[in-house]
């Protein structure tokens, strides 16, 4: 399959053809000439950005494709995870179907790579994990996904979960999850400790849920960072929200900072909500490398989230009041380049040679592009189109 797209603006930048052939961008210039039997999409000085990438997301629990289900949660956290697994055992649905029904929503949005915290738990076992890894499979010319083992209802506190955590690092996720070690589990020593030494045995990345706020997420922090020194895994952990590091002050924040930097811990952001959250802007200018997600998608935890990693990063400036062109950038790297970092993508990005994921969408900037975030023009998944003059080419499912 070969793919002449003319007359676009990589990043916004400077107009140019792009040449995509076997899958990978292999030629970037002015007046190309299409090849032989090659499709030639007509960019019209729209902007091309590389495949977005969500980093933190819920596949296996979207309601996507079913009926319209009425948000009925309480506020608070556990009020959120009791409400949910009721919602879900009621509904009975497949995870494998619903997670592969996200991941062309995502598609469809330019979403190309996704990160996605999959629910294991004694009274679910493995199901979701299951049923993600089939669809990991069954999508893998589409997207790359990543599966974290994420002890929803706690891990501590429900003996056997960190078994089936590790059992599902052994059957292939690649990252292991954790979910507030204080305010969940109240064992921060114990969970951080199973969750570490699970990464120590098996050389997988972490990646722990730290709702917690102030001086609970703070220590929890600090808790990481004591065990990734201890036992060498710099830059393998993450912070998934980290609501914390929006929360403490200035003094407590500096010292944080450290501590990532140190150890080369990385933050996943989604943003929106009613907490605090993480300050990007001060976070990225210190070195921190940052991510960004969006978080379960029309879920049990509430119907707000769609999915769209251009309007994620639309939201991530919303909710910092960042409104200067090169910080809404950011945003948008948080969500492009960021997320492929926090994922260990090497072919990623819109150089030749790299995997052609690519995305075209109407915007002089990128802030412009994320301020609008209007529909995707084009979508390409390893040189493949799934979005064509800003229609879905994937089966509906
Ligand atoms: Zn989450």
């Amino acid at each position: 399959m070969t793919t002449l797209i003319r007359g676009c603006r990589p990043w916004g930048g400077t107009i140019c053809d792009v040449l995509v052939r076997d899958g990978r961008i292999a030629e970037r210039g002015s007046g190309l000439a299409a090849p032989d039997g090659a499709t030639v999409i007509d960019g019209a000085g729209q902007m091309l950005l590389p495949g977005l990438v969500d980093a933190h997301t819920h596949l296996d629990k979207t309601l996507l494709g079913t009926p319209w289900h009425p948000h009925s949660a309480g506020e608070r956290l556990i009020d959120l995870i009791t409400n949910e697994r009721r919602v879900l055992s009621e509904l009975q649905l497949d995870p494998a179907l619903q997670s592969r029904r996200m991941v062309h929503h995502m598609l469809e949005r330019g979403t190309t790579r996704i990160r996605s915290h999959v629910d294991i738990g004694t009274d679910i076992a493995l199901r979701h994990f299951h049923g993600v890894a089939e669809t990991r499979e069954t999508c893998a010319d589409l997207a790359a996904i990543q599966i974290v083992a994420f002890p929803q209802t706690g891990m501590m506190i429900l003996p056997g979960v960190a078994d089936l955590m590790e059992q599902a690092v052994k059957e292939g996720a690649e990252v292991i999850g954790g979910l507030d070690p204080v305010g969940i589990d109240r064992d921060p020593r114990g969970q951080l400790d199973a969750v570490f030494a699970i990464a120590g045995r098996h050389g997988c990345e972490i990646d722990i849920h730290l709702h917690d706020l102030g001086e609970m997420g703070a220590i929890t922090i600090e808790m990481m960072a004591e065990r990734t020194a201890a036992l060498g895994l710099k830059g393998k952990a993450t912070v998934s929200h980290g609501f914390c590091l929006g929360d403490v002050d200035e003094k407590r924040l500096e010292g944080l900072i450290g501590l990532l930097l140190e150890n080369d811990i990385a933050i996943a952001t989604c943003g929106a909500g009613h907490y605090p959250i993480p300050p990007i802007l001060k976070l990225r200018a210190a070195g921190v490398r940052m991510s960004a997600g969006s978080d379960g998608v029309r879920d049990a935890w509430g119907p707000l989230n769609n999915g769209d990693m251009l309007e994620r990063a639309y939201q991530l400036a919303w909710h910092g009041d960042t409104r200067d062109d090169p910080g809404i950038e950011t945003m948008l790297e948080l969500a492009t380049q960021g997320g492929a970092q926090a994922m260990g993508a090497t072919d990623y990005g819109l150089d030749v040679g790299n995997r052609a994921d690519l995305v075209l969408v109407a915007g002089e900037t990128a802030a412009e592009a994320v301020c609008y975030h209007p529909p995707r023009e084009m979508v390409m998944t390893g040189g493949r189109i799934v979005v064509e003059n800003g229609v879905s080419l994937l089966e509906p499912i």
